[in-house]
């Protein structure tokens, strides 16, 4: 038998906590996977709540990603002891994730751990910094270059913000970042921001469909009044990753800043990415946008029993940086 971290609905009501499964447990799938490393992402604090809005089936071992070793494998693909990493595909939410020291995946979820990272590093990025590569992917895609002005990270000191802010500045972009916790303005310049705002600079309501042009780029994993301030404040022909909703669904906008300033708004879904898409950024991951400050100030490491905190703290936003979850 093994550790898992189990959330699980009955008629004896709602439980989260470590308890023993065996592989017997574990769904279908052709490769089984001794997990070295999973992480805690906004998601994964969803999928802890009593009435999760992400999990489809009880019980459920959350965790959407895993990073490990290859145990046992039916899939050409991959062998006993190759070091792998999966994230989104409904890990942790609909198929048993990360949160366990045996995982039993598809191999078509399964990447080769990416070269130039480490199973830790990988998680230590995980979805989140996966969103952030994939956001910056997609708005250089569309033309973004370092010179091209400063770009908005929001939500800056959470997971997906922080992996940007230092991204980008490695890339040589000028960061601008917006949070909610003043107390971080100096993580944030270590990461590499030269401009701070405060949350409320850029979720402040305005009767104007444009105000005056800050922006050349923004990734937004805040989304509501947030996204709404970032379409009308970027540039002329600028870009903005929309990637979250810690602020909320709701998005009230008008399409002016789509048809006289020419701004475009770009999805950015990590779960489904296509598999094309999904190898160039974990390359990239491995390369050039790999953090600097990764391992020193981004990321801070927990067992399975310290999950509850976790995840309650990352639901109110008041995690900063990543946290792996170590197996
Ligand atoms: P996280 O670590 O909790 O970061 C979210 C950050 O948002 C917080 O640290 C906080 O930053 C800010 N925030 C929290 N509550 C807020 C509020 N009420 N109003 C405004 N800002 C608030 O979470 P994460 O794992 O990085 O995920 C961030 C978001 O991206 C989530 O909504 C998640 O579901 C989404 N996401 C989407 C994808 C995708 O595939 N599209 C992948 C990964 C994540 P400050 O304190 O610095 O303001």
């Amino acid at each position: 038998s093994f550790n898992a971290f189990v959330v699980n609905k009955s008629d004896a009501g709602f439980s989260a906590g470590v308890q023993q499964l065996t592989l017997d447990d574990l769904p279908a799938g052709n490769v089984t996977v001794r997990v070295r490393y999973s992480s805690v992402n906004y998601k994964d604090g969803l999928a802890c709540l009593p009435e999760s809005p992400v999990v489809t089936a009880y019980p459920m071992v959350p965790g959407i990603d895993i990073a490990g070793t290859v145990a046992e494998s039916d899939d050409p693909r991959f062998t006993a002891g190759q070091e792998v990493v999966a994230i989104g595909r409904g890990l942790g939410t609909d198929h048993f994730g990360g949160y366990a020291e045996y995982a039993r995946v598809s191999a078509d979820w399964l990447e080769p751990l990416p070269e130039g990272l480490t199973a830790k590093e990988a998680m230590a990025l995980g979805t989140a910094g996966f969103t952030a590569a994939l956001s910056i992917q997609r708005l250089e895609d569309n033309g973004l270059r370092p010179g091209d002005g400063p770009v908005l990270v929001t939500g800056a000191t959470g997971g997906v913000g922080s992996t940007a802010v230092n991204m980008l500045a490695g890339l040589g972009y000028e960061v601008a970042a917006s949070t909610g916790k003043a107390e971080e303005h100096d993580y944030l310049r270590g990461l590499g921001a030269t401009q701070l705002l405060g949350r409320e600079d850029v979720s402040a309501a305005s009767p104007a469909p444009v105000e005056a042009e800050r922006w050349a780029a923004g990734i937004d994993p805040v989304g509501g009044d947030t996204l709404a301030y970032l379409l009308r404040t970027t540039r002329y022909g600028g870009t903005v990753a929309s990637c979250g909703l810690t602020g909320g669904l709701a998005l009230t906008t008008t399409v002016v800043p789509f048809i006289v300033r020419g701004v475009s708004l770009l999805g950015i879904d990590s779960v489904m990415c296509p598999e094309n898409v999904r190898a160039t950024v974990w390359r990239r991951l491995g390369t050039d946008l790999k953090p600097k400050s990764l391992a020193e100030s981004i990321s801070q490491e927990i067992g399975l029993d310290e999950i509850p905190e976790v995840t309650s703290r990352i639901l109110a936003g008041a995690v900063r940086g990543r946290t792996i979850v170590r197996l």
